[in-house]
């Protein structure tokens, strides 16, 4: 398997402004794996892509809370710091969905064909409602794609 260029990444400081209105709180909670894992299988299932496994990592130097990694071993690392975590629904469906748009579209990073998906499992998993992400990405310019 040959290692692909990275991806272009135009949106993604807008999508962190947008995620950083209602991010906070969750930082501060931690879900065991096990949820997390059966949450990411159901998330792949809703959108017909295989299964990711989830694993748990140390800090990054890099200040992630998340990370998704098209392998092979296709997987996703959360992270954990002193005092915020990224082991919590929001960053684990934020990184589900660069694995579903992966998969089935390939477009950019954090473009506009990832946010239709993340809007869609905020909105399914009721961590934002469709309603206030498409405001808030309206408030933020990040642009969402018609599936
Ligand atoms: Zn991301």
């Amino acid at each position: 398997m040959s290692k692909r260029a990275p991806l272009s990444d135009p949106q993604r400081y807008q999508v962190y402004a947008l995620e950083n209105e209602f991010l906070k709180a969750w930082l501060q909670t931690r879900q065991p794996l096990s949820q997390l894992q059966t949450l990411a299988d159901k998330a792949c299932k809703r959108w017909g892509c295989e299964l990711i496994p989830i694993r748990f990592k140390p800090n990054t130097p890099e200040e992630l809370y998340g990370c998704f990694f098209e392998g092979p071993p296709a997987r996703i690392e959360l992270y954990n710091k002193k005092r915020v975590s990224g082991r919590n629904i929001p960053v684990l469906l934020h990184e589900v969905a660069h694995h579903i748009e992966s998969e089935l579209f390939d477009e950019a990073s954090h473009g506009p064909k990832w946010a239709a998906v993340v809007m869609d499992l905020y909105d399914h998993y009721k961590i934002v409602p469709e309603g206030q992400f498409r405001k808030l990405a309206k408030k933020f310019k990040v642009k969402i794609a018609k599936l």
